[in-house]
């Protein structure tokens, strides 16, 4: 029976329960690893514990401790370069293999991912974008998720961009998230220029509502990059230096900030860098061979997939991994299930 079928016939929270459980999980499972594809994981940055920062990208440093512990039962976390290697050979392996990513390059990486990595012997790739980085200068994303960490409910007034005026709630949790995700999908259908004037109108207009008992989204120092990529365990790969979506801007412009984005990292750490992401994972044939022409070994998307033997190296998918996936969302995502925020 195929996966969608079965899991169709389960309400959601009963579903996921039963399914994440012993001997169907274990069956969905062999079934989606047919073939030994690779599972590359997608997440952004990590946060304390006991801090209510609401953003999909800020997964509590408990929760990904826990989906390590998890992953190492059942899946062999390997380098980015292992899993090419994996992929290019002929071999399969007993066990199937994981792949650690975190794209953009936040201070949270610093603080609360770099001191985990020794002790659980965690290989990990991390994609800079290297602009906010030699700023210092948060992107608009994250000007926003920082100004959206509100005390009351805001009404965000956008209709000289052409928008729906906006209530921003107050709160926390995936429904709030998928309400806010509305919001940052209209700012994102915006150009590049307007975008950022957007961005600091809706940080100007919730100023006088924004909380102060959280760690606000910062980029990484040139410093903190430089100490994360000393360890063993890390590998750099570029993310763009303007973080725009490539789609939305010149192939000239997108192919400047790929090759900017790479000398910067091996200015700034001395490491070679073969790997790349696609800001927001927009890409299409040009961008791709744009990324070919670069150097680059392989290029990921955010298109939700497992790396199977035969996919272009330049459109590799991933499993997105964010906050409110507690350990048995972690676990169907890990199927590529149906069941989204
Ligand atoms: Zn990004």
């Amino acid at each position: 029976m195929p996966l969608a079928t079965l899991t169709a016939l389960f309400p959601k929270q009963l579903g996921r329960r039963v399914l994440t459980s012993g001997g169907i999980y274990a069956l969905a499972r062999r079934r989606v690893l047919r073939g030994d594809p690779v599972t590359v994981l997608m997440y952004h940055t990590l946060g304390p514990d006991d801090e209510q920062f609401d953003a999909w990208t800020v997964v509590r440093r408990s929760d990904f401790i826990a989906q390590m512990q998890w992953l190492r039962l059942h899946y062999d976390i390997v380098s980015l370069d292992e899993a090419v290697a994996h992929v290019r050979g002929s071999t399969y392996s007993a066990r199937p293999k994981v792949v650690v990513t975190f794209d953009d390059g936040h201070t949270g990486l610093y603080r609360y991912l770099l001191p985990l990595l020794d002790g659980l012997r965690l290989p990990v790739t991390i994609y800079v974008a290297t602009g906010h980085i030699a700023n210092g200068r948060p992107y608009w994303f994250d000007r926003v998720m920082n100004a959206l960490q509100v005390c009351q409910a805001v009404t965000l007034e956008l209709s000289c961009y052409g928008l729906e005026s906006f209530v921003v709630p107050t709160g926390s949790g995936p429904v709030r998230w998928q309400l806010l995700g509305t919001l940052l999908q209209a700012l994102k259908g915006l150009g590049p220029e307007q975008r950022e004037v957007a961005a600091d109108d809706v940080v100007r207009q919730l100023q006088p509502y924004r909380r102060s008992d959280f760690e606000p989204l910062a980029p990484l120092s040139i410093e903190q990059l430089r100490q994360l990529s000393r360890s063993p365990w890390v590998t750099l790969g570029a993310h763009t230096d303007c973080h725009n979506l490539l789609d939305q801007i010149s192939i000239d412009d997108a192919l400047a900030s790929m090759v900017l984005s790479a000398r910067r990292l091996r200015e700034w750490t001395g490491r070679d860098i073969v790997h790349f992401a696609y800001p927001n994972g927009n890409h299409n044939r040009a961008l791709m061979e744009c990324a070919r022409s670069v150097g680059f070994q392989t290029a990921l998307t955010t298109r939700k997939g497992l790396w199977r033997r035969g996919d272009p190296f330049f459109a590799i998918g991933r499993i997105p991994v964010g906050r409110y996936d507690d350990l048995t969302r972690f676990k169907l995502n890990l199927l590529g299930s149906p069941w989204r925020h």
